[in-house]
Formats: structure tokens, C-alpha cells, sequence
């Protein structure tokens, strides 16, 4: 990292604020913030063990933004090897209320292209293996158990940081696709063309391996959690050739990180202040029970 000026160890989660602090969390690769003057790496511990990466601490017009390279700088975790509930968990911990989660997806529609940009408004889990909650009922290394506490899942991303996303590619002559359904399968393959089909035969729109469980992740935790999906390819169901290629995948993405970069920080100074009050559902999500636990 050019820019990384410093590292700094977190001790444990919740104490991040005097290491650094950050009101908007960005989980995407290296290619969104290494191109920022001035950009502190700090190193955060969570009581699920250690999230992808360090953070990545940086300033887009005037908001501090903490970026988290979701697959580990290198791109060394495979989907479900992620550990997204330390992701989720970090950026919380560091003051984040907001998180913007670009992702590459396949498109399940002819229409849906590879370049197309699609801010989801539904999303379906056909994952396998995730930890998926915080409400497991399980022991946490402090001792705690947490309460039974079942979220609402029924809207999975925040109106607000949709709205910003959808104004920020606009105003670069972007058009987005405004709604649609993302399906996260388990990965890391590929689907087949059956499963592709059927998954276009149920209406839904984009098809990746890492919109879930952030989504819920973030809601449990109160944040507010928006998806934008950039398609690299025609997913196997709608495109006639041989397939999707990682090589293809990769190509589009280049490509486009230019442009969903400009986008990202576009929607990031379209942002609430930190200081203004959050009236969105995934604020008030818990609904003020007790999850048995202390929020970082
Ligand atoms: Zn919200």
C-alpha cells in the first residue's frame, strides 16, 4: 500500500475510536482508496477473530471513510472463507453508521450486461456454510451469551444510502438499474446453466457470492448497509457462449473500477453528516431489545 503512512494495533474492538475513527465503511477492493493522499492502515480485533484486512483509514470530502478490502489485500479469501461477521463488526467498532458494499455480480438477463450498475433492492440467500448472525446463541469470548433476537430482513438495504448511490451514478452519466434482486449462491464456482435459468426464472436480477449475510450482518448491528453491483458477465443462464470465465470477470471489473470509484465517493459525500439523525429502518432495527450484548 503507497500510501499507508502508519499501522496501528487495535487492541480489542470498541476501543478503535482513539486509533482512528470513521463515519462511512467501504467494503471493496484496493482500487478504491489507493489513489488517496493520505490513508492510515489500522489493524482491528473483534471478538469473532480478525476481519479480512486492516482498515484502511481515509478522507473523501470531508467524511472519514474507513475501507476494508473484503477479500484481504491480494484477494486471497475465497467467498466463504470470509469472516464477515469481524468485517461488519470492525467497521462498527471504528464509529462506521454507513457501509457501502460494491460488488461484482453476473447478470441474469440479457439486458443486464457486463458494465451495467445495479443498486438491489431485494436480495435471496442461497449460500450454504456462512456464519450468518451474532444471535447464535452461543457463547462469546467474554463469557456473554446473546439473546434470542430475530431481525427483520424484510427491506435488506438502507433507503438513504440507496437514494445517495443511485443520485452519485446519475450524476456521473452513469444510469444505474434501480432495484432488482440479488441471489448470493455459496461459490466459489460459478453456476451452472440450469441453476442459472431457474434463477432468472424466479424474476431475480444479479447473481454474486458476497451480498449475504453482509446485509443482515450490518442489520444486526444497526448499521445501514447498501449493495452496489457492477456486472462483469452474463451469468451461464443468459448468455449463449461457454460460459462465465474468471478471466472475463476480472476484465470487466478493471475496466469499470474507474468509474464505480468516482461513483463510490460521489455517494459518500452524499452521505448524512454523521452528526445528522438516522430515521432509516436499519437504525432503530433491534428495535430496543437487548441483544445480551454491548454494540461496538
Ligand atoms: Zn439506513
Amino acid at each position: 500500500m503507497a500510501n499507508t503512512e502508519q499501522v496501528e494495533r487495535v487492541a480489542q474492538a470498541g476501543s478503535g475510536a482513539s486509533a482512528g475513527s470513521a463515519e462511512i465503511g467501504v467494503i471493496g477492493g484496493s482500487g478504491f482508496y489507493s489513489f488517496l493522499d493520505d490513508v492510515t492502515e489500522i489493524q482491528v480485533d473483534t471478538p469473532y477473530g480478525p476481519p479480512s484486512d486492516s482498515l484502511f483509514l481515509g478522507e473523501i470530502a470531508g467524511r472519514r471513510v474507513a475501507f476494508l478490502p473484503r477479500h484481504g489485500r491480494g484477494h486471497h479469501l475465497p467467498p466463504h472463507r470470509i469472516n464477515y461477521r469481524a468485517n461488519l463488526w470492525a467497521l462498527r467498532s471504528v464509529g462506521a453508521r454507513q457501509v457501502l458494499a460494491p460488488c461484482a455480480v453476473g447478470g441474469l438477463r440479457p439486458e443486464y450486461g457486463p458494465g451495467t450498475l445495479l443498486v438491489p433492492d431485494q436480495l435471496v440467500d442461497r449460500t450454504q456454510s456462512r456464519a450468518q448472525t451474532y444471535f447464535d446463541g452461543l457463547p462469546r469470548p467474554d463469557g456473554t451469551v446473546p439473546n434470542v433476537v430475530h431481525v427483520s430482513l424484510a427491506d435488506p438495504y438502507c433507503p438513504v444510502g440507496r437514494k445517495a448511490a443511485l443520485e452519485a451514478a446519475r450524476g456521473r452519466d452513469w444510469e444505474p438499474v434501480d432495484g432488482g434482486t440479488l441471489v448470493v449462491i455459496e461459490g466459489p464456482r460459478f453456476s451452472t446453466r440450469a441453476e442459472s435459468l431457474w434463477y432468472r426464472g424466479q424474476g431475480w436480477s444479479v447473481i454474486g457470492m458476497t451480498g449475504h449475510p453482509e446485509a443482515i450482518l450490518a442489520r444486526e448491528l444497526e448499521l445501514c448497509y447498501t449493495s452496489l453491483t457492477l456486472v462483469t458477465d452474463l451469468d451461464a443462464g443468459a448468455e449463449t457462449g461457454e460460459g462465465v470465465s474468471h478471466e472475463e470477470v476480472l476484465q470487466v471489473f478493471a475496466a469499470n473500477v474507474d468509474r464505480l470509484r468516482g461513483v463510490l465517493f460521489d455517494a459518500v459525500a452524499a452521505l448524512p453528516p454523521a452528526d445528522a439523525p438516522r430515521d432509516c429502518l436499519c437504525a432503530k432495527a433491534l428495535g430496543g431489545m437487548d441483544p445480551g450484548f454491548a454494540l461496538p
